[in-house]
């Protein structure tokens, strides 16, 4: 359960490691704010759940803050059915490929089950572009509003994700984001309203959509990897990757440093 949803916005960081996990809960603690961490469906399965959901638990606690777990996009039943027993905070179910009925039939069938374990579920409606987890959306499909406030209706859906002109991966130039629709959700209901494809967005967008109506999630993901991969770059720029005297643990320092430094810049926008 995100105890704080309503209260403000938070971040959710996609992580896959107790070394991500770690950076991204330690620039929290240092901004003083709880935040989300979440996996993708595919790395949730390669994980071991039960002992990634007590360090960060238990690491966030002795930090002082609240990390939560949450699940994105899954299409996989079996395996949100698995995250609730596993009390993870949140979970998505996605099913905003298939038609909206459906859509809404498997919703429900999710919130039934999570909502006895107290936990959230979030849902998409109308695809958001771009590649995650290996699914690419090649074009925009914009839910229309009747389908939205259909949707809305039909489930009692905790967070709702819409595609509004956001995209995931890195953007080629500047989104042009519809505000209109985050209006439209924000005037037929109170649900919580996510932001995907946070990454490469302009400091100023993520600021104003963070004020904006019920926006209350904020996902970065490809800028989590990006980071990753310049802690890499920096090892090898600082010759920690040479063979002679190499040091697993500095390059994992540099990891760490790279995706602190990017998630204690983002948690700062929303402050
Ligand atoms: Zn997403």
């Amino acid at each position: 359960m995100i105890s704080d949803l309503n209260k403000k916005c938070l971040l959710a960081f996609n992580i896959w490691d107790v070394n991500s996990a770690k950076a991204v809960i330690d620039a929290a603690s240092k901004r003083n704010t709880n935040v989300i961490l979440q996996t993708s469906s595919g790395i949730y399965q390669q994980m071991d759940v039960k002992e990634t959901r007590s360090f960060i638990k238990g690491y966030a606690k002795r930090k002082k803050i609240n990390a939560y777990l949450h699940l994105d996009h899954c299409k996989d039943l079996n395996v949100i059915e698995n995250a609730i027993l596993m009390e993870w905070d949140s979970v998505m179910i996605d099913a905003s490929d298939l038609n909206i009925e459906e859509n809404i039939r498997r919703t429900n069938q999710i919130i039934e089950l999570a909502h006895h374990a107290n936990i959230l579920v979030e849902a998409e409606v109308g695809q958001i572009k771009g590649t995650e987890d290996n699914i690419k959306i090649q074009e925009h499909s914009i839910a229309s509003r009747n389908e939205i406030k259909r949707f809305l209706m039909e489930t009692n859906v905790d967070m709702i994700a819409v595609a509004f002109g956001n995209a995931h991966g890195m953007y080629k130039g500047k989104p042009i984001l519809d505000y209109n629709l985050i209006h439209f959700v924000a005037e037929i209901s109170k649900t919580p309203f996510v932001v995907h494809g946070g990454s490469g967005m302009a400091d100023e967008e993520i600021h104003k959509l963070s004020q904006t109506d019920n926006v209350k999630k904020i996902n970065i993901s490809t800028e989590v990897k990006l980071a990753y991969r310049k802690g890499i770059l920096n090892s090898l720029k600082e010759g920690l990757l040479e063979e002679e005297e190499f040091q697993a643990s500095r390059v994992e320092q540099s990891i760490y440093d790279a995706i602190y430094q990017m998630a204690y810049h983002k948690l700062g926008i929303i402050i």
